[in-house]
């Protein structure tokens, strides 16, 4: 018989005054669904705002050296016919998505046709 244990990760946070005030103020006007719903949307809100994950190394020909924070780790993404990200082996990652957001990169390729929108590719040329 195999046991997985699970580790469960728990953050207690305490609100008071003024933000508490706040996300009361959010819930009952309906902007959140809950006390969860407020939470979860803070700390997103500044991971977003405050945590660059991704920096970027050099741009070459064919592709983008990038260095992931989180994973403390060198990615190379190449844009050939496809996107293709060496590390998750996928055309459709972070990596892409975040390479696909540098000027050094999306320039070329829109000289050959693409359409790149938010680091997401609209249409690439056959
Ligand atoms: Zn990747």
């Amino acid at each position: 018989m195999k046991v997985v244990k699970e580790e469960k990760k728990r953050v207690t946070i305490t609100f008071e005054g003024e933000p508490l005030e706040w996300i009361e103020q959010q819930i009952n006007e309906r902007v959140f669904h809950n006390y969860q719903h407020a939470v979860e949307y803070c700390v997103m809100k500044t991971y977003h705002l405050e945590y660059d994950r991704f920096s970027h190394i050099n741009v070459f020909d064919d592709h983008a050296t990038i260095y992931d924070n989180l994973k403390k780790e060198i990615v190379n993404v190449y844009f050939k016919n496809d996107p293709y990200c060496e590390k998750c082996e996928s055309a459709d990652c972070e990596h892409v998505k975040y390479a696909l957001t540098l000027p050094k990169v999306v320039e070329p390729l829109r000289e050959k046709g693409w359409i790149i929108m938010d680091g997401r590719i609209i249409i690439k040329p056959n």
